[in-house]
């Protein structure tokens, strides 16, 4: 599948998520598996270092978080919420979530929190 035809796909519904089995849930969840496997991968790696300088162990605390992050997104995407704005209800744009698939917010609340 293209990500053109993610885009022009199922919009959502009125919650502004992907609805479950839709197009664009298919392909949420091809990012999401894929960014998990690479995830495990990296974090496989620095797992296996002996001693891991400050960096290693920072980058290891972002990726177990991110993982997290990408389990809620599963769940998500189960319930029908996935690709909707925690915050604002919004739809996430495709682009957004093909960089970031477990992104939870839309760029506008996700820098009001910061
Ligand atoms: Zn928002």
């Amino acid at each position: 599948m293209t990500v053109n035809s993610a885009v022009n796909g199922t919009a959502g519904d009125a919650l502004g998520g992907h609805p479950p089995g839709g197009a664009a849930a298919r392909r949420a969840r091809e990012l999401l598996e894929r960014e998990r496997r690479t995830h495990l991968a990296e974090l496989g790696l620095l797992e296996g270092e002996n001693a891991p300088d400050e960096a290693a162990m920072a980058r290891r605390g972002t990726l177990q978080g991110n993982l997290e992050e990408i389990d809620a997104a599963f769940l998500r995407l189960d319930q029908g919420a996935y690709g909707s704005c925690e915050d604002c209800r919004e739809p996430v744009p495709e682009g957004r979530l093909e960089i970031i698939p477990y992104a939870r917010r839309c760029v506008g609340c996700q820098q009001r929190r910061r």
